[in-house]
């Protein structure tokens, strides 16, 4: 970042920005603990890699991560179980279709087109699940925990059953998927331990500081090496392509970051070598991406000239 750049002048006109989106998008009201959002809140984090941590706004309150647990699941089932199965197992195109399709699942015979879309990311989920004796979510919730240092960190129950209870369109994929023989384990453990990661709830300031990860190119805020550097290129390359679903050329038009997003109304984004941040606002555009931290993103990369290109 230029010198001349202030952490806080420029997170100000984050939230400036964030704020003149006020009345565009809508908050997720597919399950209602996620319709009871403020569609006016707003909080943005930026951690460093040198160790400085920055917020404005509501950056410390807790909101439901949702997809963005979907980046966790791949990290963490790439640094347990290496690349080669997984990749037989699960594309690296964008998609071009919603987060939740289940369009090309057929025509693909049961492998997804990336991780990050919902079909995907149950691919994901049940190799991890195996990788971890059954304990995929909670290895998810220790990472974040280990990570951001906030052992308060947890799944919401409440958003969980909420899930499984309206989640008719992921048992769709996931039974679709098993019947190609894509999944290793039982259709409604996978989905379980599916809706117990998305509904981990964490602060901005939790996920851009677990994002540091990424950012150190596989190293973790201990210093032990998680990923390979290639691996985090990898992913942060996937990041950029598929990382805000069918939305992910303009997300890349405008911000210029790798990001990964949620309908809990989060967008963390990586700036390899320097920084991690996370902006959230619970009003969604149209592909799912919140309007507000897509804004203040956009303001972030134009004000500081820190994206990756
Ligand atoms: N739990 C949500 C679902 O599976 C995640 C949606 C999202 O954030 O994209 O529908």
């Amino acid at each position: 970042m230029d010198n001349a750049v202030d952490y806080r002048e420029l997170l100000d006109a984050c939230m400036a920005a964030a704020l003149r989106t006020k009345g565009r998008g809508r908050v997720a009201d597919y399950i209602p603990a996620l319709a009871r959002e403020d569609a006016e809140s707003f909080g943005m984090a930026l951690a460093t890699v040198e160790g400085e941590v920055h917020g404005v706004g509501d950056w410390e309150r807790p909101f439901s991560i949702q997809s963005i647990s979907k980046l966790l699941t791949l990290i963490l089932a790439l640094a347990e179980g290496g690349e080669t199965e997984l990749w037989e197992r699960v594309g690296r195109e964008p998609s071009g279709n919603p987060f939740n399709s289940l369009i090309q699942l057929e025509t693909e015979h049961g492998i997804p087109r990336n991780p990050f879309i919902n079909a995907g990311a149950i691919v994901v989920t049940d190799r991890l699940h195996s990788l971890t004796d059954g304990h995929a979510a909670d290895m998810v919730v220790d990472f974040l925990r280990a990570e951001s240092g906030n052992e308060a960190l947890r799944t919401d129950a409440e958003v969980a059953a909420s899930e499984a209870e309206h989640g008719h369109r992921n048992a769709a994929l996931a039974h679709f998927i098993a019947s190609h023989g894509n999944l290793v384990n039982e259709v409604d453990t996978v989905l379980a331990e599916y809706y117990a990661h998305c509904a981990i709830t964490a602060s901005c300031a939790d996920l851009a500081r677990t994002g540091l990860v990424l950012a150190r190119h596989g190293l973790r805020a201990d210093g032990t090496r998680l990923l390979t550097r290639s691996e985090a290129k990898r992913i942060n390359a996937i990041l950029l392509t598929c990382g805000t679903y069918d939305a992910a050329g303009d997300f890349a038009y405008r911000v210029g970051l790798p990001g990964k997003s949620g309908v809990g109304g989060g967008i963390l984004a990586v700036l390899p070598g320097r920084a991690a941040v996370c902006a959230w606002g619970p009003a969604l555009d149209p592909a799912g991406n919140s309007v507000a931290a897509a804004a203040a993103l956009d303001t972030f990369t134009t004000l500081s000239g820190w994206s990756v290109f």
